[in-house]
């Protein structure tokens, strides 16, 4: 069964239509420093009050404990919103609570409220099933229909995205049904050739995504704070750098895997090495099967891909039909160390084909590099939702939607 749709809810003109977005951007001091994720809501909405809905938006922001907390106020999301949409979005400083409902009450046909963030309140991540039904009840209490769009949360079992979307009709939003279509074309006979590019910081969150596409990929490239559990599952030493060895065996088994299916796991040949974890660290590039004879010796941190490796991931990107990158190939957040995410991300614009960029680290870094969304086929705003997806695992915010 595929997602119910927006149109399956019906004419929306004069109904009361809660959107969940998922507006949980990046904040320093008040100020958003990457809206993709509000940008990305836009769609939905805009449709909704094309329709003459009235659209209440909710969402959460960071993980507050369960009550308010003013630090993670949707207030300066509400603006943005309302900048994007070039229209007055209200706001309410309660979710289910007087003002929400008060507001509510007011919403004229076409106009949008925001509700404050979901986790001021306990029973939208509660553990307990009850809970949650409960919070998703009051939160019903405002809608005659519902419309899931928050990508980044589908594989939560939380209030406002699994229960909520059993009490009322409910229907997928234009933003989840873009993701899935793209993870599909991931899953579902990609075109070849097919390389999924791996970084970020631990092969551990990265474990499953890799047992799920080793035997779909022509090749697999890994680079990140991961590349080194790869570099000692070879049999080398990496000094100082991030290393899970409790993940060596299970990695000298995917190295196994892949040879007998004939999948290409491309390593890095040379990393560059610093002294210490900082931006002004003394830093060379080394052999990857030599990282102790710099003269850091043993405690010498690998921190990116070498060039040369950098220039080889590139022409095998540049070289593939289909392409997925997950995971910086280094703390590019350091300006010396942010190179090989860099030359990475440049050939994923020059692919011929589809190239996705999923995960929130990856996609703040593609931004903080000065890339442009639509330079990339698609960057997905859900980070640990599409690693799930493409793990095989049903998301539970999908299948209430129809999904199966
Ligand atoms: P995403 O959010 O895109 O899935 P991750 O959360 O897995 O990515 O990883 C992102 C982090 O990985 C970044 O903060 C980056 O600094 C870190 N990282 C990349 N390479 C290294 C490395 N060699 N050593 C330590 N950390 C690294
Ligand atoms: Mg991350």
């Amino acid at each position: 069964m595929t997602l119910r749709t927006i149109d399956s809810l019906g004419p929306l003109a004069g109904k009361r239509v809660v959107v969940r977005c998922d507006l949980n951007v990046p904040l320093r001091d008040g100020v958003i420093t990457d809206d993709g994720r509000v940008r990305a809501s836009v769609p939905t909405i805009t449709t909704l009050v094309a329709q003459g809905a009235r659209v209440i938006v909710v969402s959460h922001l960071g993980r507050p404990d369960g009550a308010p907390d003013a630090k993670y106020s949707l207030a300066p999301v509400a603006a943005r919103l309302g900048e994007l949409l070039d229209r007055s979005v209200g706001f309410a400083t309660d979710t289910v609570g007087s003002d929400a409902a008060a507001k509510v009450a007011a919403l004229g046909d076409g106009e949008v409220l925001v509700l404050e963030n979901l986790r001021f309140n306990a029973g939208e991540t509660s553990k307990n099933e009850a809970e949650r039904t409960a919070f998703a009840g009051e939160l019903a209490e405002f809608a005659d229909a519902v419309v899931s769009d928050g990508f980044g949360v589908v594989h939560r079992k939380q209030a406002s995205v699994y229960e909520l979307e059993q009490l009322r009709p409910s229907a997928a939003g234009l933003l989840i049904a873009a993701e899935l279509d793209v993870l599909d074309r991931l899953t579902e006979n990609p075109e070849r050739p097919y390389a999924v590019v791996l970084g970020g910081s631990k092969v551990s969150d990265k474990l499953g995504v890799i047992a799920h596409l080793l035997p779909r990929v022509d090749a697999l490239l890994i680079g990140g704070g991961m590349l080194f559990t790869f570099l000692a599952a070879t049999g080398h030493k990496v000094g100082s750098s991030l290393l899970e060895s409790d993940q060596i065996e299970t990695v000298q088994g995917y190295l196994t895997e892949a040879a007998e299916r004939g999948v290409d796991i491309v390593l890095p040949t040379d990393v560059v090495v610093a002294a210490s974890f900082s931006a002004d660290a003394d830093h060379v590039v080394a052999a990857a099967d030599s990282i102790e004879a710099t003269p850091f010796g043993a405690s010498g941190l690998g921190l990116d891909i070498g060039p040369e490796t950098a220039t080889a991931f590139a022409d095998r990107i540049r070289g593939s039909k289909t392409v997925f990158w997950n995971g910086p190939m280094g703390v590019f957040e350091l300006a010396p160390f942010a190179a090989g995410t860099r030359v990475v991300a440049e050939a994923l614009t020059e692919v011929d084909g589809l190239s996705v960029v999923g995960g929130g680290d990856s996609a703040a870094a593609v931004r903080q590099l000065g890339f442009e969304d639509d330079q990339f086929g698609h960057i997905s705003t859900g980070g640990g939702a599409s690693l799930e997806f493409l793990e095989g695992k049903k998301l539970p915010g999908l299948e209430v939607l129809g999904w199966q």
